[in-house]
């Protein structure tokens, strides 16, 4: 069975001509998928005997919402989606002046094994395909009403692990006749699958890529990220120069703050210069706790003495604010829940 939300839009006139059919009709059926129908049924203007290829060559891949959960404190929605093979997977929408946000998930689970993650605890399950991951966004805008202005690729699982689905779904959702939501919109977060970064840069998008550092030399970043024995940071952060020499992208590290773990003063002074002359942003995080980790947040005052020793040296920092708190927010929590009953 052909996965149809997953065609480009040459892809499906092809299909559809090919068999048989006028090319008008491909238009017809690709503004009903942008719609966001869940059946070929409800395709109106389309005669019985289209429908009726359509339903016995293609299927349409769905977000079925499982559960959904509303933060009292900052009106964060947590979604866990069912699939249409039974998988399970979780996307958050953040509402900000700006508009709304997406988190998306790109995988059922992650390879990656981070000791801090609870998508990487869970194991992995299998990779989603862009109609998977733009069905995330279409079901979240159905179900508010609303229209989602900017993505994130930070849910579960590793974006750079499931590139080619990963570039699909760039250029369907950045598609003008499609959801129409500009690169620029988009952050992409990653691990640090190097050979991967380099593969990126050369498709020069206007998105920006997120860096999922949480440690300034080796021996710290492999103790909670086995992917950094794979690719050790020099190497990644060479990966980061080119890739900002290649699309001109600021690029933007994430450092989740673990108390004793990464966030000492001489981890900050690593940092700084480890980023020295790189144009790029840091987003520092407290690290959420996830049952099984052992882990705990940096303290306050550790927080911002941190920051400090960055902003010293010049190199750009923010504290992020977490939102949905109450709502086990950050990816991978509630699937745990519901699948390991953790
Ligand atoms: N696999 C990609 C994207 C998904 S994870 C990546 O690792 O970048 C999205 C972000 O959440 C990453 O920056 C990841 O390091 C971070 N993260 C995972 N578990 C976390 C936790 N318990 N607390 C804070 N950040 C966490
Ligand atoms: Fe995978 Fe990202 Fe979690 Fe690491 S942090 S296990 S790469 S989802």
């Amino acid at each position: 069975m052909i996965d149809i939300k997953s065609l480009y839009f040459d892809e499906l006139e092809k299909i559809i001509t090919d068999n048989g059919f006028p090319k008008f009709r491909a238009k017809q059926i690709w503004d009903w998928l942008q719609k966001g129908v869940t059946s070929f049924d409800e395709m109106r203007n389309i005669p019985k005997n289209l429908i009726d290829f359509l339903a016995g060559s293609c299927y349409i891949s769905v977000a079925n919402i499982e559960k959904k959960l509303v933060s009292r404190y900052d009106k964060t929605v947590k979604y866990l989606f069912c699939l249409n093979d039974g998988e399970y997977i979780e996307s958050v929408v953040m509402s900000y002046h700006h508009g709304y946000s997406i988190c998306v998930s790109t995988q059922v689970g992650c390879k990656m094994g981070c000791t801090f993650c609870a998508t990487g605890k869970s194991g992995f399950s299998r990779s989603l395909t862009a109609s998977e991951i733009l069905a995330q966004i279409e079901a979240a805008q159905n179900d508010l009403n609303i229209r989602i202005s900017n993505i994130v690729l930070m849910g579960m699982g590793e974006p750079l692990d499931n590139f080619d689905n990963v570039i699909r779904f760039l250029k369907l959702v950045s598609d003008e006749s499609g959801l129409n939501i500009g690169m620029r919109h988009i952050t992409l977060s990653t691990c640090g699958i190097v050979p991967k970064i380099y593969e990126l840069a050369e498709y020069k998008f206007a998105l920006t890529l997120s860096v999922s550092l949480h440690a300034p030399d080796n021996a710290t970043r492999s103790k909670t990220m086995p992917v950094n024995n794979r690719y050790p940071i020099e190497q990644l952060i060479k990966a980061c120069r080119d890739y900002f020499d290649k699309t001109g992208r600021r690029i933007s590290f994430e450092y989740a703050m673990i108390d004793g773990v990464n966030d000492t003063d001489e981890c900050a002074e690593k940092l700084a210069m480890l980023l020295k002359g790189l144009n790029c942003h840091v987003n520092l995080i407290p690290v959420n706790t996830v049952s099984g980790t052992g882990y705990q947040k940096s303290k306050t005052e550790r927080q911002q003495a941190f920051i400090k020793i960055l902003e010293k040296s010049g190199t750009p920092a923010t504290v992020r604010r977490t939102l949905g708190s109450d709502i086990n927010a950050s990816c991978g929590q509630l699937r745990r829940k519901t699948v390991d009953n953790t």
